[in-house]
């Protein structure tokens, strides 16, 4: 096994070796949801890939620290510094409080992970509980002569900033290009320059969600949270920063600019940037109004949709698609998942009935190995992976049919090979169905440990609980009835 990871570094524009800068520790920075509403199957995309990432940093025995922050504050609409707050809007259209908006919405984000068995990062930072963080790194901007305060607000100043450093440095467009993306400042506007960003806005009255600050009571821009809170946890320099694309001209170019103006370094080794999901097309966000839920997925209620999807199928074509190439929704390619992910656990299911036999095997199992650690190697080439993984399933299946034979020893290498790659890797796995099938299944075994727990045969019903607690499967017990659940 090689462990020499390529990266696409967006930075650089090219694949370079993985080198950290602190090895085997390994800093990973993700932009995280911004929780006024439901993350949509978009966003789970950016999150899964970044899932594949840490699990095979994980699998390769990297120590990750993995910060994925929560933002909760300071997100305005338009990504620029105008509009309203979304929290707030969406607080008075639900008749909440923000933070409780803040809470339900991070809740079921939380949900919907776990459902698609995504790792949980090891910090999940919130923007609201990093205010002075926020502050310091500010005043430090101001300090070093990159930032400027206009009747308590405090803006960042490109101009100067882009005189000393390259502000484009991430997307390489040119600055006169982007100044025509943007309004021409009128009298009203109290930046200096048309492409100046707010650090710290100062609160109108009906502003709900404000902190004191030593230039106004107000809160924080939106670009600043992941550059205080990086830095707290990963250090003024870092291994990975990620995101989706979408963030790379705006929000990361802006990170970028912050770091270096506060600590005099670049602040990210690596930037990776996943591809979006699209409906037709057209990206899939909140704002085009073409964003399934993933509850609406699972269910099939969506009039787009021809069925449910259970949420290893989804997450299943999710890997079928390279992080950095668009990846286009459709019932087709949700059937053909569907069918893909039933094969590949159907054949893992088969390789413990397997019969070893023979002095040579019909496939090459080490062969395959380092094939499937090439794939990985290779900026995390998920669909080839999967590619290879189909290899073995067709092996698996004509062995089980008598076609083929494979040795002892190369059974061995295949269970850990599909043990590693399907479930630690691709984060897959076997799902129980849901169905009735299931209930009464699980209500006929209860009933045979009940009964086994009345006759004092406490061997039988122990074996029991323990086999169902290996399957993934807890029972509780209470006066009246025993329930099962998922672990
Ligand atoms: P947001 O909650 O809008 O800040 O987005 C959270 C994350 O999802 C960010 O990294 C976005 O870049 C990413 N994202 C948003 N829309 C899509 C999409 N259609 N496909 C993939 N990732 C997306
Ligand atoms: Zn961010």
């Amino acid at each position: 096994m090689t462990n020499n990871i390529l990266i696409y570094n967006t930075l650089s524009r090219t694949k370079e070796v993985f080198e950290p800068i602190n090895a085997p520790f390994v800093g990973l920075y993700v932009c995280g949801p911004t929780v006024y509403s439901d993350v949509h199957l978009g966003n789970c995309r950016t999150f899964v890939s970044f899932d594949l990432i840490y699990r095979y940093l994980l699998h390769l025995g990297f120590k990750v620290r993995y910060v994925r922050n929560i933002t909760d504050a300071g997100h305005l609409e338009g990504d620029r510094d105008e509009g309203d707050d979304k929290f707030a809007k969406k607080a008075k259209l639900e008749k909440l409080e923000p933070m409780e908006i803040v809470q339900k919405y991070t809740l079921g984000f939380h949900d919907v992970m776990r459902l698609f068995n995504a790792l949980p990062p090891n910090i999940e930072p919130t923007a609201t509980g990093h205010i002075s963080e926020q502050i310091e790194m500010v005043k430090q901007i101001i300090d070093n002569g990159y930032a400027y305060e206009v009747n308590g607000t405090v803006y960042f100043d490109v101009e100067k900033y882009s005189k000393e450093h390259n502000y484009t440095l991430l997307t390489n467009r040119l600055l006169e290009d982007l100044l025509e993306g943007t309004r021409v400042l009128g009298g009203q506007d109290e930046k200096k320059g048309r492409l100046d960003f707010a650090l710290w806005i100062k609160a109108k009255p009906e502003h709900i969600m404000h902190w004191p600050s030593p230039w106004s009571v107000g809160f924080p821009g939106w670009h600043i949270e992941c550059s205080a809170m990086s830095n707290k946890y990963l250090g003024e320099r870092f291994d990975i920063h990620g995101g989706g694309m979408d963030l790379a001209a705006t929000h990361h170019t802006n990170e970028i600019a912050q770091s270096q103006a506060c600590n005099h370094t670049q602040p990210v080794k690596y930037w990776m940037h996943t591809n979006m999901l699209t409906v037709n097309g057209t990206r899939m966000s909140k704002s085009a109004g073409n964003g399934f839920l993933p509850g609406e997925l699972f269910t099939g209620q969506h009039p787009l949709l021809k069925r449910g999807y259970s949420p290893m199928a989804v997450r299943f074509f999710m890997l079928q698609a390279h992080y950095r190439s668009t990846l286009d929704f459709s019932n087709d390619a949700l059937d053909a998942s569907d069918k893909g992910f039933k094969r590949l656990m159907t054949a893992i299911a088969l390789l413990n009935k397997l019969k070893p036999s023979g002095e040579k095997s019909g496939l090459d199992i080490q062969d395959l190995e380092k094939r499937c650690y090439a794939a990985m190697n290779d900026d995390f080439n998920s669909p080839v992976l999967l590619s290879e993984l189909f290899e073995a399933v067709r092996f698996i299946n004509s062995v089980y049919d008598g076609k083929a034979v494979v040795t002892e020893s190369d059974l061995a290498l295949l269970k850990k090979l599909m043990n590693n790659f399907v479930f630690d890797i691709l984060g897959l796995q076997q799902e129980i169905p849901q169905s009735n099938d299931i209930n009464k299944l699980m209500e006929f075994v209860i009933k045979l440990r009940n009964e086994a727990k009345a006759a004092k045969d406490y061997a039988t019903s122990d074996k029991i609980r323990i086999s169902l607690n290996e399957m993934g499967i807890q029972l509780k017990d209470n006066k009246e009835e025993t329930s099962w659940s998922k672990i």
